[in-house]
């Protein structure tokens, strides 16, 4: 038996996919011409799935803060942050994020997934309980297994289920971890997350909160959902990441927890990798700064939100439940999500396809992801091929029902 024979399924779907010459899952973009217009195989293309909310990709200042950077400290650290790569630029954007967010503590890792993988396995050893929502993140259910500990699933939102949970737990020895999301990257849902406090007061348990979603998106400064929903005092870890509002890449957590700091030295995937190269580090600090100072950006990025969910369910097809900046259209199977792609790239428009273990409920998705740098005739333009092709694939009726936006 050969080694990858495991992955025969797998393999065959991916080398079909090859074979048209269009596979989603292996797009290589020749150039990105701003946050809203690539190049892929020489072609002009309109960018609808890349998580840049706010675009900041491209700003001037984000841009040259690296530049910056990179000229005065080097290209990368060449080491962890508890060996030779913490820098002073490290340091400063975890007082920025701390100080964004009103907390006394923060730590910087080197991916979004990382933050999941370090602070789960670190808060939650062998004996205690990681209580996690069923539609969750890959890096939350892999941050689980690195701590070893009791992980239970709840159904997706579902606060009595939540309590249910947690009565069953009562009696059981160890702490108790609830982990929730801001918005769901699959179809752009929210927690209810007053609800979720609720349950975690009556049973003592601890909140996570991953706002990878919502940084920047939700919340009258930008701080996510647990701000939306009056709530920041209840969440007890905030996790983030750096690779969507802020147009870079690393992740954060942020809490007023006492003893914090251990976590510098009880993480593995805090100390055993290296750490953010100074480009990355100022780039994301810059994009922070403008993420608080810009709330004009949170107001374009929402405005488009609304008219891309609205303009998609308005032509029939079936979206998640709230207007968000993930807007996804149900395909009614993984063959329609593929031809659906296809012909949207052929038509000049990316998007995602999404398909199962990543979707809840063995969903097939096409996923969008709209930005503050969308203009409106770019929505208006991907609504008018999201139409066609919905038409032609017959998936949405022939006539337009009145347009709402
Ligand atoms: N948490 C959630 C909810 C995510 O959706 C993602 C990435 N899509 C991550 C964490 C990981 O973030 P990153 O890609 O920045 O590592």
């Amino acid at each position: 038996m050969a080694l990858f024979d495991k992955y025969a399924p797998l393999m065959g779907q991916f080398e079909s996919l090859e074979s048209t010459g269009y596979n989603p899952f292996n797009v290589s973009f020749d150039r990105v011409l701003s946050p809203t217009e690539g190049v892929i195989a020489g072609r002009r293309i309109l960018l609808l799935g890349t998580n840049n909310y706010l675009g900041l990709t491209y700003d001037p200042d984000v841009i040259d803060a690296a530049v910056a950077a990179t000229r005065s400290l080097g290209a990368g650290t060449t080491g962890s942050r508890v060996a030779n790569g913490s820098y002073g630029g490290h340091r400063q954007l975890e007082r920025h994020l701390a100080d964004f967010y009103g907390r006394q503590h923060c730590m910087v890792f080197s991916t979004g997934y990382q933050a999941n993988l370090g602070i789960l396995s670190a808060l939650a050893g062998k004996d205690d309980h990681l209580i996690l929502d069923a539609d969750s993140h890959a890096s939350i259910y892999d941050g689980s297994r690195l701590g070893h500990a009791q992980v239970t699933r709840f159904r997706h939102n579902d606060p009595d289920d939540l309590d249910n949970r947690l009565r069953r737990l009562a009696d059981t020895p160890g702490d108790k971890v609830i982990v929730v999301e801001g918005i769901y990257s699959m179809l752009g849902d929210t927690a209810p997350l007053r609800e979720f406090v609720e349950v975690k007061r009556k049973w003592g348990a601890y909140l996570v909160v991953d706002e990878a979603h919502s940084l920047g998106v939700l919340g009258r400064t930008g701080r996510g959902l647990a701000e939306a929903a009056g709530v920041e005092d209840e969440v007890d870890f905030v996790v983030g990441t750096f690779s969507k509002s802020l147009g870079g890449i690393g992740g954060f957590c942020v809490s007023d927890m006492d003893g914090f700091d251990i976590l510098r030295v009880a993480s593995r995937p805090y100390m055993f990798t290296a750490s953010l190269p100074p480009a990355v580090v100022a780039a994301v600090t810059e994009a922070l700064n403008q993420l608080r100072h810009r709330p004009a950006l949170r107001q374009q990025l929402m405005d488009n939100a609304r008219r891309f969910h609205a303009g998609l369910g308005d032509l029939g097809f079936h979206v998640g439940p709230e207007a968000s900046p993930v807007v996804s259209a149900i395909m009614p199977d993984p063959k329609t999500a593929f031809a659906f792609w296809t012909r949207l790239l052929e038509a000049g428009l990316y998007t995602n396809v999404s398909l199962p273990p990543a979707t809840p409920k063995g969903l097939a998705l096409l996923r969008s992801s709209v930005s503050a740098a969308h203009s409106r005739s770019q929505i208006d333009h991907a609504l008018s091929l999201f139409a066609d092709t919905g038409r032609e694939l017959g998936l949405i009726p022939a006539e337009p029902a009145i347009p709402t936006w």
